[in-house]
């Protein structure tokens, strides 16, 4: 029976490589778990747990207050640190003021006057008001790339403070790309901020096997090159959101404490867009960009507004029967040189980690709890975590070690199954996690919300009159909804593999066809991810 499930795991990886590298229409047949990350403990943590170093919209002034312009990497002797980890200060350019005054130029409009009128967009003195819910990677994405273009964006984000989860972030080679395109000095902000993973190699240990060496090794950059890309990099989600601040959106165009319950289309064209506190504000355009436990979505769906949100996570998503543990290390591998990130393998449970540079390493821990799942008698989760780690390789040992016990995060991971009926209603489209939350394990649910935006706003300034909206956010769904879908698919696919990797790995026949999977399209995954076709 095992075997049967096996083979039949391996066929789908099979069908999900071919359907990938055909860009063939795809289909979901896959086994019944889907494993997709949550953005629950995220979401939970904004506002509720208030960093001490951060505030969403003052981040910039105070990475360079108290180091007179100077930064320090080390965090017993200064700088501003988010879990531990120091957070380089956002880059500055001598022309930084300019651009400022650039992405000011559009006047801010007042948004809560009323229905907008159907118009003629080219021969109008007044530009598409577009409407962001949520201001995420995808979120912010979206505004930079239409701010830059003169429209009028408005971006309503519930927290009101900026909590991190997950540490550092891959910004992959497709990702970059398309922010290159969205705005090239946001983009090299970001470059100069990041740390150039993409440049070494990465791949897959035993845990404990580990004296064989690698099972498998990604060369990110050769697909990358062979694409024209830029590549990938590690940056602290904080100094990212904070150069989307300043060079993408000006922050009165972000309304914080502001949470998007629901949306009514307009008879005749627009939208009015309903905040928690009963403030209705109009728009000609909704994107809800909220996350996976997105509100647009839940009203999108006729679902019961009293069961939104992470609290009935389990009614309305999946439990992909794993809890992510992260931290964030200074601690400084012998092949830093030579490797960005490595993942350590075994039964039920495996460990990846990566360069965060500067001599810091960020590590994340797959392990099969139930759902909200409390360590015992509030045992610190690291010694738990060392524990069950226990004769697996030194070097994962030599992270735990490094880390600070109150450093490190769990959180559990729900997964949901593509929006077959679609990412729009109307004047209102899905953008990111909200339509297609995707597994970390590929690192590109943050690169497809990014991709998503950078699609979005090249059809967006197609629309000539306020008519063509719906019919131009349906052709976005289109042109998105496949390659969003395969990579939840294959992000879900490499999870399913990671965690049964002892297994296969004991499996006569099986494990090999899948590990010789694994190594044959491991490069065509790559260049199809690896792309600037979308
Ligand atoms: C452990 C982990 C590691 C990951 N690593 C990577 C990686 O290396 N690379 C990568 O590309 N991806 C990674 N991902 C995935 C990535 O984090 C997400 O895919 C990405 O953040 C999605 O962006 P988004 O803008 O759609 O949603 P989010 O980033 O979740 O942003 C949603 C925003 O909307 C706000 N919001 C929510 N509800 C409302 C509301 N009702 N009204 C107003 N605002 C609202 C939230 O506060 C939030 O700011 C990882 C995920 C996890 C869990």
């Amino acid at each position: 029976m095992q075997d049967i499930v096996r083979i039949s795991l391996a066929a789908v990886l099979l069908k999900g490589y071919i359907c990938s590298c055909n860009g063939a229409r795809f289909a979901f047949v896959g086994p019944s778990r889907w494993h997709i990350s949550a953005r629950a403990a995220q979401l939970a943590t904004f506002a509720k747990d208030a960093p001490k170093n951060y505030n969403l919209l003052s981040m910039s002034s105070q990475t360079s207050s108290g180091n007179n312009g100077t930064y320090d990497y080390d965090p017993d002797v200064s700088g501003v640190f988010v879990d531990g980890f120091p957070l380089l200060p956002t880059p500055t350019r001598p022309d930084d003021a300019e651009l400022q005054a650039s992405l000011r130029r559009v006047p801010i409009t007042s948004y809560d006057d009323g229905p907008l009128p159907r118009r003629e967009l080219q021969r109008s003195s007044q530009p598409l008001r577009v409407i962001v819910a949520g201001g995420g990677l995808g979120g912010l994405a979206l505004a930079s790339t239409l701010i830059n273009d003169g429209y009028d964006v408005h971006v309503f984000e519930q927290a009101t403070q900026y909590k991190p989860f997950g540490g550092p972030i891959q910004i992959q080679s497709n990702a970059l790309w398309a922010l290159r395109e969205i705005n090239p000095i946001l983009f090299s902000a970001v470059e100069e901020a990041g740390v150039q993973t993409g440049d070494r190699l990465s791949g897959l240990k035993d845990g404990r096997r580990y004296e064989e060496g690698w099972l498998v090794k990604f060369d990110a950059a050769t697909s990358a090159r062979k694409g024209g890309l830029p590549l990938t990099l590690a940056i602290n989600r904080v100094v990212l959101q904070d150069i989307f601040l300043k060079y993408g959106v000006p922050r009165e165009r972000v309304h914080t404490s502001s949470k998007v319950v629901s949306y009514n289309n307009i008879e005749g064209g627009g939208v009015e867009v309903i905040l928690e506190d009963g403030t209705k504000v109009y728009g000609d355009i909704l994107i809800g960009a909220d996350g996976i436990w997105s509100r647009v979505k839940h009203h999108m769906e006729g679902l019961d507004p009293a069961e939104a949100g992470p609290k009935f996570a389990a009614k309305h998503a999946r439990y992909s029967g794993y809890t992510c543990f992260t931290g964030t290390c200074k601690h400084t591998p012998d092949d830093i040189e030579a490797v960005a990130y490595k993942v350590f393998l075994g039964q039920q449970q495996y460990l990846g980690a990566t360069d965060c540079g500067h001599g810091w390493q960020h590590w994340w821990a797959f392990l099969p709890d139930p759902p909200g799942t409390l360590t015992a008698d509030n045992e610190p989760m690291l010694n738990r975590l060392k524990r069950d780690f226990d004769e697996w390789s030194p070097e994962i040992h030599d992270l735990f070690d490094a880390t600070k016990p109150e450093v490190v995060k769990k959180r559990d991971l729900f997964d949901r199954l593509p929006l077959w009926n679609g990412w729009t209603d109307g004047c209102v489209a899905l953008l990111g996690d909200a339509c297609h939350p995707t597994m970390p394990n590929l690192g590109q649910g943050g690169a497809m919300a990014i991709e998503d935006a950078y699609v979005l706003g090249e059809i967006i300034r197609g629309i000539q009159h306020t008519d063509e909206i719906p019919g131009r956010l349906k052709a976005y769904e289109r042109r998105r909804f496949v390659r969003a879908s395969i990579a939840q698919y294959l992000s879900r696919n490499g999870s399913d593999l990671l965690v049964d990797w002892e297994t296969l790995r004991t499996t006569p026949i099986i494990g090999e066809i899948a590990m010789w999977c694994i190594n044959v399209f491991q490069p065509l995954t790559m260049n199809y991810l690896y792309s600037a076709k979308f």
